[in-house]
């Protein structure tokens, strides 16, 4: 029998008029059943939270903490079953699936930590000009207001956590739309944020429709919007409301640089195997999955050899296996769209070295040289298990070719050198420079987001929060 999932309404479970099934990309299983908001109960959950702006943002940071400190301890409890969630719901392999929801964990426990330590102030003598003599200025940050966090299929709880767990650690209000392939697990944390004391109507979970998404970004009552998901999306909601505060956090075409001083024989096998297992996790579908290797001529062959190897060696199929490393993409339209990208850069010369078949929902790992400038592959984010091999003369020309992108989320740079690190860090138009690493790491406390069509502004807990509020000063005269 299939489970019936109620959304959550100001902190309430509630059941709309209509439902949608979600289904397992590896056998086309339902999984879940999920209860569709209606137009009045949208219109509810965001009047509640605008109502409850102003309470929620005066309520102690410790009890705010608290709050927190209560999701880090079930999503922990409850891992087991969440990750089974996740790959139900997703596709994803479940040792992947475990680590996610060990994320999310940490993602709460950063957002208790910085709420207690946020909104120290600061206190600014004016008295160095003569209009300044006995005043003082103190600075503290306010909520802008209602939270819109709009999520994207690929970490369904993750990216859920990080637009949430920021909103509640600095008190304002937050309404969180998951993808409609994935809803579950967010649906699940709203049952732990229902066993907390946060105020009703400081947060909803409402797996509102796409078409009937553009009316909620477009409602004044939120005037804080965090995206993450595709550029178009993203980019159509930031030119329907250019005066609200926008955050998107867009795809990539990663690229992995490895230097002619990144040559031995450990360092090789070190990277091979990095970019082997970030170009193809989760099927390829991270943002910062490693899409581009851009090596040195002089390491080039070594390189692109072990990096085949690792590919093929690469354990594909059933996402509950635990040795599974490559699962389905998240539906067969998705694989669909992988193969095709990949037929026509073939068809257009593209060398294929692993990987180019497809079975069901599940792309095999595939990996690509000589790519042909102007294919769809080597302009688009894949977002699927598919990397090609770029040889390139020299750092210069490492580093030109890295650039040479619409895109700027995160460049992996392999060298020893902190001279080139420097430089690397200095010259690469995106929001991150990972040096003796696949462009993929993350962790979630530090600053992440896109340069260029990647995105605008930072997540990461404290980022997260600081975009949220804004700096109010209170001079204070006569002193
Ligand atoms: P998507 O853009 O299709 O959907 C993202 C979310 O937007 C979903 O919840 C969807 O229902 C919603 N949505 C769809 N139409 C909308 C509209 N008109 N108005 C408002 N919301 C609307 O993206 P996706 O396929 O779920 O996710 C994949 C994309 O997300 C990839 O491009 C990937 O690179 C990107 N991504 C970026 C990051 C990052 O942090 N930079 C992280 C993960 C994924």
């Amino acid at each position: 029998m299939t489970t019936t999932h109620a959304f959550w309404l100001a902190g309430a479970p509630a059941t709309g008029d209509d439902t949608f099934d979600v289904t397992n990309s590896w056998d086309g299983g339902v999984v879940g059943r999920v209860c569709v908001p209606t137009e009045e109960q949208v219109e509810q959950a965001v009047a509640a939270a605008h109502a409850v702006r102003g309470e929620f943002a005066a309520t102690p940071a410790h009890v705010r903490a608290a709050a927190l400190d209560h999701v880090v301890r079930r999503l922990a409890e409850r891992s087991e079953e969440i990750a089974r969630l996740i790959t139900a719901e997703n596709g994803k392999p479940i040792t992947w699936a475990r680590g996610e929801v060990g994320r999310a964990v940490s993602v709460f426990r950063w957002a208790a930590e910085e709420a207690r330590r946020f909104n120290g102030g600061e206190a600014q003598r004016l008295d160095t000009d003569a209009g300044g003599t006995g005043r003082l200025a103190l600075t503290r940050r306010f909520p802008r207001g209602t939270v819109l966090g709009i999520a994207p299929f690929n970490f369904p709880l993750n990216l859920v956590a990080h637009k949430v767990a920021p909103a509640l650690a600095v008190g304002a209000p937050i309404i969180v739309k998951p993808a409609p392939a994935t809803p579950l697990s967010a649906l699940v944390l709203g049952e732990i944020l229902a066993e907390t004391d946060l105020p009703a109507g400081s947060w909803s979970v409402l797996p509102v429709p796409n078409d009937r998404m553009p009316a909620l970004v477009r409602d004044e009552r939120l005037p804080v919007i965090s995206f993450t998901g595709s550029g178009p999306v993203g980019w159509g909601i930031l030119d329907s409301v250019p005066r609200k505060h926008v955050t998107l956090e867009l795809g990539g075409n990663a690229a992995a640089v490895v230097l002619a001083d990144w040559s031995s024989e450990e360092d090789l096998e070190w990277a091979a195997s990095r970019i082997a297992t970030f170009a193809n996790y989760q099927g390829g579908q991270s943002c910062i999955s490693v899409q581009r290797v851009i090596a040195d001529a002089s390491v080039y062959d070594r390189l692109a050899e072990k990096v085949v190897a690792k590919v093929e060696a690469q354990v594909t199929g059933d996402p509950w296996d635990e040795a599974t490393q490559v699962g389905p993409l998240v539906s067969e339209d998705a694989a669909r769209r992988v193969e095709a990208w990949v037929d026509e850069a073939v068809a257009a010369g593209a060398k294929l070295l692993a990987g180019g078949t497809r079975d069901g929902a599940t792309y095999a790992p595939t990996v690509l040289a000589d790519l042909p400038d102007g294919v769809t592959l080597a302009c688009e984010e894949v977002f699927g298990p598919v990397l090609s091999l770029h040889r390139v003369e020299g750092t210069d020309a490492a580093l030109a070719a890295a650039n040479d992108s619409k895109y700027g989320l995160q460049t992996g740079v392999f060298t020893h050198d902190l001279r080139t690190a420097f430089r690397a860090h200095a010259e690469l138009e995106t929001g991150g420079v990972i040096i003796g690493d696949v462009p993929s790491y993350r962790a979630d406390q530090m600053p992440y987001g896109g340069a260029k069509e990647s995105g605008v502004g930072r997540e990461g807990v404290k980022y997260a929060m600081e975009d949220y509020t804004y700096e109010r000063v209170l001079v204070l005269t006569g002193l």
